[in-house]
């Protein structure tokens, strides 16, 4: 069958990025292929921020002022933003929070708590980045509870027929990457929130690597959470979103206590507001939030798909490109089961001299373990270097990647 792909203009998109046109202190043009870490920001975000600052800042939700009035508006528009992308039911089901890292902790503490029992299981899976691990440790040693993760094929997918054997009716919760960080696997979401519902399990997506490259409808797939970072969407750093069922919100506690979440204060205890202001105690990230519906705007202004199309041809490209360099070793499976990112290592080359010799040559990557111990244990490595893509990447950059990796390999030899 023929599919007809929407047009994307990678040119077009790239100049909205003020950064990439950017010269380095040695007047390069930088190749930034690190948006695993970071993405970077497009002109209409950076307006945003200086937009908010130097027109209309205040606090939010205290002032009846014009401000204030417009603050607030402009959080509910990104709040609305983000319950679209994600087709939730209700806006009051998307909290605003620092990041992935302080969802994931507010779930695994907030829920964890009143859920767990001594002996109940987590299911995690062996690609977890560790901000969806530990979380879950620390409630497990508090709780009694036990974790268990999910082993992965020889390829790097989740081992879905061993599935049976760590989904009990112990299982209380199973957390999982929409898409590795490492070796950029996607899991079938769909399938493991029934999986996990079936059992009578709270089913998490971790987003923060999958929001990028796709949104995971929430009605259609059945998620109880979901979590992501702005920064890492071509959002600002320092806010991010913990979605969650209206009645799992209701039933969760707030890990930070404060001004903003309560309905009222008596000397020895309080209530609570409802969500979402119930988790969002104190000043939240304001400016930040709202620059990030600027990023949402324009990510579904170009759409989902015809990124994800641009992407899976890098992707599709790189592989064929790495896989020509004698030594080098990619991990994770083939282009159709993963998004758009590369991890690999070069035989005689450590991580990090590798990245340095990179970097020699203008092109950005991540190396050592990514926050993924496990895995790269797993793997029967320490560290490795990995080049992670982003719609504003080209084709011509892959092909430098390809050759500053040739490169290297001689001067390591
Ligand atoms: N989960 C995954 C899969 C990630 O890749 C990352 C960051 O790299 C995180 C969680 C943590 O995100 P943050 O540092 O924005 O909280």
């Amino acid at each position: 069958m023929n599919i007809t792909l929407p047009e994307f203009d990678v040119e077009a998109f790239r100049k909205q990025f003020p950064i990439l046109h950017q010269p380095d202190s040695h007047g390069r043009q930088v190749i930034y292929l690190d948006n695993g870490a970071s993405a970077q920001k497009p002109q209409v975000v950076i307006d945003k921020v200086v937009e908010a600052y130097t027109k209309y800042y205040a606090n939010a939700y205290r002032g009846v002022y014009e401000f204030g009035q417009r603050i607030d508006d402009e959080l509910e528009l990104t709040r609305e933003a983000v319950r679209s992308l994600i087709n939730a039911e209700r806006k009051e089901e998307i909290v605003f929070t620092p990041g992935t890292t302080a969802s994931l902790n507010m779930i695994a503490q907030g829920y964890g708590r009143t859920v767990l029992k001594p002996g109940d299981e987590i299911l995690l899976t062996l690609m977890e980045h560790h901000a969806n691990i530990v979380p879950w440790q620390i409630i497990a040693e508090q709780t009694g509870a036990v974790i268990r993760y999910l082993p992965l094929t020889e390829d790097g997918r989740l081992d879905l027929e061993q599935l049976s054997d760590y989904l009990t009716e112990k299982t209380k919760f199973v957390s999982v990457t929409g898409m590795s960080n490492v070796l950029g696997t996607i899991p079938n979401i769909q399938l493991l929130a029934s999986a996990a519902h079936a059992v009578g399990a709270i089913f998490i997506v971790d987003a923060a690597q999958s929001m990028l490259h796709e949104a995971i409808d929430v009605l259609e797939t059945g998620v109880d959470f979901i979590v992501f970072s702005g920064h890492k969407f071509y959002g600002p750093t320092g806010v991010g979103v913990l979605y969650g069922r209206y009645q799992h919100l209701e039933q969760m506690s707030p890990l930070l206590g404060g001004g903003h979440m309560i309905d009222r204060v008596f000397e020895d205890h309080s209530t609570w507001a409802d969500p979402p202001a119930k988790f969002e105690a104190g000043t939240i990230p304001i400016v930040q939030a709202i620059a990030l519906r600027p990023a949402i705007e324009l990510v579904r202004e170009i759409g989902l798909e015809a990124i994800r199309a641009h992407e899976q041809s890098l992707l599709v490209h790189a592989m064929d490109a790495l896989r020509e360099i004698p030594g080098l070793k990619i991990y994770g499976p083939a282009p159709e089961h993963k998004g758009a990112i590369v991890s690999f290592t070069l035989e005689g080359a450590h991580p990090q001299d590798l990245a340095f010799l990179l970097n020699r040559h203008g092109v950005c990557v991540r190396h050592g373990h990514h926050c993924t111990m496990l895995l790269h244990d797993h793997l029967g490595i320490s560290a490795s270097v990995r080049a992670s893509f982003a719609a504003y990447n080209t084709h011509e950059e892959v092909d430098k990647l390809a050759e500053a990796i040739q490169a290297a390999r001689k001067r390591l030899r």
